[in-house]
């Protein structure tokens, strides 16, 4: 079915497998009926585990930033300090004031991670009452430390802790409950290897209670009726049930696969791209212990023609990189490894730029 079609290895939306299309072509079912309860609730076992979580896992027919908008809506009583150190955890910042949100942004350059250290002295002051994060920042290619992150954050038991998955999850462990995260979500479109659309969250008591005493959660995002929709296995409003087909068939393989086998191979595949990163003398966008496994961000230091490459690399390849996102556009090209892919796919893709950098 897709075999002809472009090949993405740019960080999102990934290839999907044909298995995956077929799972999702599933007829049609009613989302008050029988067999859609026990197709959310076939899901919610296996999520709470990849999640590892007690706490209930909503799916949200929304992208990834519906959820984050909700959030800030459930959540942000006082202010939020929203930590921002690439394109997609600044965006934090402008949702939360264009929720109408105090906000204020813990900044790190592009390219380094959030700093423990700093955030604790802002959240000494006693001016926040949520905090967001980008665990993998996609535009630049870092993984924060959760471990350290969370550390800071369970000092402050008053402050809601965010963190925003989308690019890390089912890459490398994400655990919920060991963490103390009040709410992490995720999106179908990037390593879960899913069409765009379905959006996936945690939410702790903690957040509950405090989402209670909001009064513009909305109604679209409400937890609340997340919460009380969930007891019934159905979700608020009528959810892209296709899509919740593609993701039961995509958590029962990794099931199938291992949790822990999958982080291995996404690791693998990460390091491959690395060594092929290193052989060429191209930098590491990211410092060294803080890289994404589920992505490469390759500073280019030598500048090489990036929208020529990628031209090339389409033409000749059929499969299309990234050349930066924003304001690193030129200066870096991002490489994903995440999803289904496999050792052949990934050193097809390596030699596809060998060949195009050397016709340049
Ligand atoms: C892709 C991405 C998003 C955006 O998600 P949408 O599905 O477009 O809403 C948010 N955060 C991170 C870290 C991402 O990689």
């Amino acid at each position: 079915m897709s075999s002809h079609k472009i090949k993405l290895y740019n960080p999102g939306p990934i290839n999907v497998s044909d298995k995956t299309y077929e799972a999702m072509a599933e007829p049609m079912i009613g989302h008050r009926g029988k067999e859609f309860q026990s197709l959310y609730a076939d899901c919610q076992p296996l999520l709470q585990a990849f999640f590892e979580t007690k706490n209930p896992v909503f799916l949200s027919t929304s992208s990834a930033w519906g959820v984050m908008e909700g959030t800030i809506r459930n959540l942000v009583g006082k202010k939020v300090l929203n930590c921002c150190c690439g394109a997609f955890s600044d965006k934090w910042l402008d949702v939360s004031l264009r929720c109408g949100k105090e906000a204020e942004a813990l900044t790190s350059e592009w390219g380094q991670p959030i700093d423990p250290a700093a955030l604790d002295a802002k959240l000494a002051t006693g001016e926040f009452d949520t905090v967001t994060l980008v665990h993998s920042e996609t535009s630049t290619g870092v993984l924060s430390n959760l471990e350290e992150i969370a550390a800071v954050l369970n000092k402050y038991p008053d402050v809601c802790s965010v963190v925003d998955t989308v690019s890390s999850f089912s890459t490398v462990p994400t655990p919920v409950d060991a963490l103390g995260i009040d709410v992490m979500l995720t999106g179908s479109q990037k390593a879960l290897a899913l069409p765009p659309g379905l959006a996936i969250f945690t939410c702790s008591d903690r957040a509950f209670a405090r989402a209670k005493h909001q009064k513009d959660r909305g109604y679209y995002f409400d937890f609340l009726e997340f919460k009380k929709n969930h007891e019934k296995d159905m979700t608020p409003s009528t959810p892209c049930i296709s899509l919740i087909y593609g993701l039961r068939a995509k958590l029962r393989e990794i099931e199938a696969e291992g949790i822990q086998n999958r982080y291995k191979r996404h690791a693998k595949l990460n390091a491959k791209v690395h060594a092929w990163v290193e052989k060429h003398g191209y930098d590491f966008f990211a410092p060294e212990g803080y890289r994404s496994k589920a992505l490469t961000c390759v500073a280019n230091n030598k500048d090489t023609d990036i929208p020529n490459l990628i031209k090339l690399l389409r033409e000749n390849h059929s499969l299309i990189i990234d050349g930066g996102y924003g304001k690193v556009k030129g200066k870096t090209f991002r490489i994903s490894n995440m999803g289904d892919e496999t050792e052949e796919t990934m050193d097809s893709v390596l030699n596809a730029l060998d060949d195009s950098l050397a016709k340049l």
